[in-house]
C-alpha cells in the first residue's frame, strides 16, 4: 500500500523519461504530452539548454538564504520587470505562495489606509490555489469544504461583470484590491471579454484598489504573450506568476508596480527556498529559450491551428457547446460532465485533462510543430465523437 497520502487521484501511468512533446512511461509506452505538467513545462521535457543551465547550476551552488544577496535573483527580478514593465519581485516556490504574497500586499495596503479589515473582490469559478488564504479566495466550494472556518475578507463577484464590481466598490468601504485570471484555468478555460480588464484598471484607479492578476497558469508564454495582460494594453499593480517560470523547478514570483512594490519591508514577508541560484538559474534560462526560439509567436499560431481544426472537425456536433481559449490554453467545452475521456485518452497515447467537470483542456507545451498539433487533434477528436455518442449513462454524482 502507498504511504504517500491520498491527495490525488491517480491516473494508472508513470512515467520514466521524457524528450520534447513526448514522455514514455515505465513499460516504454509513448505519450503525446498535451497537458504540460498542467502549463508547467513550457519547453517542453528535457529541452537540451535548459538541462545544462540546470546543471551547471546544479554543479556550481544549489541554496545560500535569501539573509545574503543572490545575484541569479536580482538578474531574475530585472528580466521579469523588463518584461512586464512592473518594478519589484518577491521569490517563492509555488502559485499559492505567490497568489499569498499579493494577499498579503493588499492586506498590508489597506492598513496603510486606515482600513482595518481589508477586503479583495474575487471572481466565481476562480482557482487561487489550496492554503488556506487561497482556497477562501478560490470560487470553489470542493476545494473549500472541510477547510473551514475560510479566511475572511472575500468578496465575491460573477465572473466578467463590471457591474457586479461597480456595485461592491458602491457598497463596500473596506475593499482595497481585486484579485482575477483573466483565463480562468482550473474553472474551465473561461476567458474574459475585450475591455473587461479596461474596465477593471477604471474601477481601481477610481477607488484606490490594487489590480492583481493571478497569472501562475497563463502566464509566460502560454497565451501567445509573456503575460495575459498585454493583450489590453492595461497594467495591473500586482501580478502572480509560477508554473511556467521554471519550466518544472519549484519557483513562484509575486510582481508589483508602483507604490505596491515599496509595501513589504524586512520582517514582512520571506521564504527559505524563495529565488534560491538552482531555480533563478532555470527560470533564466526558461524566459531565454521562449525568446530565443520565439515561443510565443508559436504558441498563439498553434493554439489558433489546433482551435480551428476542432472547430471544423467537430462542426455539427450538438454536445459540443464551445470551443475556446487563448494561445496554448485551449478548452472544449461538451454538454455532459467526461471526466472518462482522460482514461480513454490515456490508452490512445494522449495525455489530455477534463476540468469543471465537462471542459476537455490542453495545455500543450509552447513548442509544438504543425506535425505536433495535428497528432493531437487525430487523436482526440475520435475520442470526443465517442464520448458524445455514448448513452448520456448516469455519472457518479459523487464524483
Ligand atoms: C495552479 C494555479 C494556482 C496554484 O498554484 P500551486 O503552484 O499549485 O500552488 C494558483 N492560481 C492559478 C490560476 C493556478 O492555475
Amino acid at each position: 500500500m502507498s504511504h504517500v497520502m491520498n491527495t490525488y487521484g491517480r491516473l494508472p501511468v508513470a512515467f520514466e523519461r521524457g524528450e520534447g512533446v513526448w514522455l514514455w512511461d515505465t513499460a516504454g509506452k509513448r505519450y503525446l504530452d498535451a497537458l504540460a505538467g498542467v502549463a508547467v513545462c513550457g519547453l517542453g521535457h528535457c529541452h537540451p539548454r535548459y538541462t545544462a543551465a540546470l546543471q551547471a547550476q546544479a554543479g556550481k551552488l544549489v541554496h545560500t538564504s535569501n539573509i545574503y544577496g543572490i545575484t541569479l535573483q536580482e538578474q531574475l527580478a530585472d528580466r521579469l520587470a523588463a518584461l512586464s514593465g512592473m518594478d519589484n519581485v518577491f521569490f517563492c516556490n509555488s502559485g499559492c505562495e505567490a497568489n499569498e504574497a499579493a494577499i498579503k500586499l493588499a492586506r498590508l495596503y489597506g492598513h496603510q489606509k486606515g482600513i482595518e479589515a481589508p477586503a479583495i473582490v474575487v471572481l466565481e469559478h476562480a482557482f487561487h490555489g489550496r492554503t488556506i488564504a487561497t482556497l477562501s479566495a478560490t470560487g470553489s466550494r470542493k476545494v473549500q469544504a472541510g477547510f473551514e472556518p475560510l479566511v475572511a475578507g472575500f468578496v465575491r463577484v460573477p465572473f466578467d461583470d463590471l457591474e457586479a464590481v461597480r456595485r461592491v466598490a458602491e457598497n463596500n468601504r473596506n475593499v482595497v484590491a481585486v484579485l482575477v485570471e483573466l483565463i480562468q484555468g482550473e474553472g474551465g478555460v473561461n476567458v474574459c471579454q475585450e475591455g473587461y480588464l479596461k474596465g477593471l484598471r477604471e474601477i481601481c484607479n477610481a477607488n484606490g484598489w490594487l489590480l492583481m492578476l493571478d497569472e501562475v497558469q497563463s502566464g509566460i508564454g502560454r497565451t501567445g504573450k509573456w503575460f495575459a495582460f498585454q493583450h489590453s494594453g492595461v497594467k495591473p499593480d500586482v501580478m502572480s506568476l509560477a508554473k511556467g517560470l521554471g519550466n518544472g523547478v519549484p519557483i513562484g514570483a509575486c510582481i508589483a508596480a508602483g507604490p505596491a512594490a515599496k509595501l513589504f519591508k524586512p520582517g514582512n514577508h520571506g521564504s527559505t527556498f524563495g529565488g534560491n541560484p538552482l531555480v533563478c538559474a532555470a527560470a533564466l534560462a526558461t524566459l531565454s529559450i521562449i525568446e530565443d526560439e520565439k515561443l510565443m509567436q508559436n504558441a498563439e499560431a498553434m493554439g489558433n491551428f489546433i482551435r480551428a481544426e476542432l472547430r471544423e472537425r467537430l462542426a455539427g456536433l450538438t454536445g459540443v457547446r464551445d470551443i475556446r481559449g487563448m494561445g496554448m490554453m485551449i478548452g472544449i467545452e461538451l454538454d455532459k460532465p467526461c471526466k472518462d475521456i482522460v482514461e480513454r485518452a490515456l490508452d490512445a497515447g494522449l495525455l489530455i485533462n477534463v476540468t469543471a467537470d465537462n471542459v476537455v483542456r490542453l495545455l500543450p507545451p509552447l513548442t509544438y510543430t504543425r506535425e505536433d498539433a495535428l497528432h493531437l487533434v487525430d487523436h482526440l477528436t475520435p475520442l470526443i465523437k465517442d464520448e458524445l455518442a455514448k448513452q448520456a449513462a448516469p455519472q457518479s454524482a459523487a464524483a
